[in-house]
């Protein structure tokens, strides 16, 4: 099973994430990271990378996370794929700050 990024990540954009990945899954927008599943060796060297706790392997996390699943498989597939550590965006601390880490 694939891991997931969950609505954690809209908004940050700190990808500590992709410096941790072995084989450049991540993609994104403006606002956040999607994971490929069809890249994805569930490795889950990111999960402690983040820090919002925004990355869940698919078999060990809440139903809520289900309907991501769908969208980061969507979303890996339009957008651009990220290797690098990026500037986090602007909103990044008061995000982190909302989600109480
Ligand atoms: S570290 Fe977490 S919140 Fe930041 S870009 Fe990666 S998945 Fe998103
Ligand atoms: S679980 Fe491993 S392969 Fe999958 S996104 Fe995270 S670091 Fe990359």
């Amino acid at each position: 099973m694939p891991h997931i990024v969950t609505d954690n990540c809209q908004g940050c954009r700190f990808t500590d994430c992709v410096t941790h990945c072995p084989v450049e899954c991540f993609h994104g927008d403006d606002e956040r990271l999607y994971i490929d599943p069809e890249v994805c060796i569930d490795c889950s060297a990111c999960i402690p990378a983040c820090p919002v706790q925004a990355i869940h392997d698919v078999i060990d996390m809440p139903d809520e996370y289900l309907p991501w699943v769908e969208i980061n498989a969507e979303k890996a597939q339009i957008l651009p794929v990220v290797k690098t550590k990026q500037d986090p965006l602007p909103t990044s601390e008061a995000r982190r700050e909302e989600l109480g880490f």
